[in-house]
């Protein structure tokens, strides 16, 4: 384990995220704050044009703000042929405050027409640990896939109602948590973190 790394403040108000990271992250021995356990940390703007810099500029903010380790995800789905999008605009996809079943509707709507095997897409998570001395980490996980043509199941957030994973017909939302995790791109990018924290 990191030196000195009892504790880490999860940089986001995702309560569905923070729920998947701390089921993976149990058994580690990491405590896990939340932004509202942490203290008052201004609203991070994520204007990076890419994960990686959305996740690292949450972490380092959150880190700074409340002079902890700070850990904090950036993630979102890419859909070939919408030649990347939503990308790092698929929280706020259908517009500012829309919610998961706008953005669905609206990559369906986006989608209609087109077939099965045009229909590709992939989950990205760039997970950044920002400590309190500064340095810095970034893990990664993919998990390819395709967008089904209408939702299917009720688990999960987000786009998992019409993620369908690479061999399999069930979407995200259609899995135990677990058995999401075991393929999903946040569960890459956190077991690549939980190895890290082994050594
Ligand atoms: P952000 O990382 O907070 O900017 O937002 C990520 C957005 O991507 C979420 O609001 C979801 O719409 C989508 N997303 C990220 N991970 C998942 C997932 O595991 N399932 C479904 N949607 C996800």
């Amino acid at each position: 384990m990191l030196e000195g790394l009892g504790e880490i403040v999860v940089a986001t108000r995702n309560l569905k995220k923070v729920g998947e990271i701390a089921r993976m992250l149990d058994g580690t021995g990491i405590k896990l704050l939340t932004l509202d356990e942490a203290g008052e940390c201004p609203e991070v703007v994520e204007d990076a044009p890419d994960f990686r810099g959305n996740a690292l500029k949450k972490a380092r903010e959150v880190s700074s703000c409340t002079g902890r380790a700070a850990l904090a995800d950036d993630s979102g789905l890419v859909v070939d042929a919408l030649e990347g999008r939503p990308g790092v605009f698929s929280a706020r996809y259908a517009g500012e405050d829309a919610s998961d079943a706008d953005n669905t509707s609206k990559l369906l709507r986006e989608l209609e027409g087109i077939p099965p095997d045009d229909r590709s897409a992939r989950f990205v998570c760039s997970l950044a640990l920002v400590l309190a001395d500064g340095k810095e980490y970034v893990f990664e996980g993919v998990c390819e896939g395709m967008i089904s043509v209408a939702p299917q199941g009720r688990s999960g957030f987000g786009y998992d109602p019409v993620f369908i994973p690479e061999g399999h017909e069930r979407s995200f939302a259609e899995m135990s948590g677990q058995e999401k995790d075991s393929m999903s791109h946040r569960g890459r990018a956190i077991r690549a973190f939980a190895g890290f924290l082994r050594g």
